[in-house]
């Protein structure tokens, strides 16, 4: 697991025009106004839907949204279960020497 805390909610505000901006998943790039408009030299952006947090924009320029929150011991051992089964799939009963 690359992260780990889990992402809710992938959301800015732009301070300067008021938008909210959410990406939703994994390639939902959203841009705000004063972005489109200064064509990327004022304003903000958010990416990465709930796999990561991509932001672009100062800081001070957006409030943060974002909700977070840490896995469960139940998410943690789903997924290592999974990445098992991924691995059986690909190299067989041999698996285990290849986690
Ligand atoms: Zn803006």
């Amino acid at each position: 697991m690359s992260n780990n805390v889990k992402i809710i909610r992938n959301a800015i505000k732009c301070k300067t025009c008021g938008m909210v901006l959410e990406s939703k998943h994994h390639h939902d790039w959203q841009c705000c106004q004063c972005f489109k408009d200064s064509g990327g030299t004022k304003g903000c952006f958010v990416d990465g839907g709930t796999a990561y947090l991509r932001r672009g924009g100062y800081p001070n320029d957006y409030e943060e949204l974002s909700e977070t929150r840490p896995y469960t011991e139940e998410e943690i051992a789903e997924e290592e279960k999974r990445r098992e089964e991924q691995y059986k799939l690909l190299y067989g009963d041999d698996y285990k020497e290849w986690i």
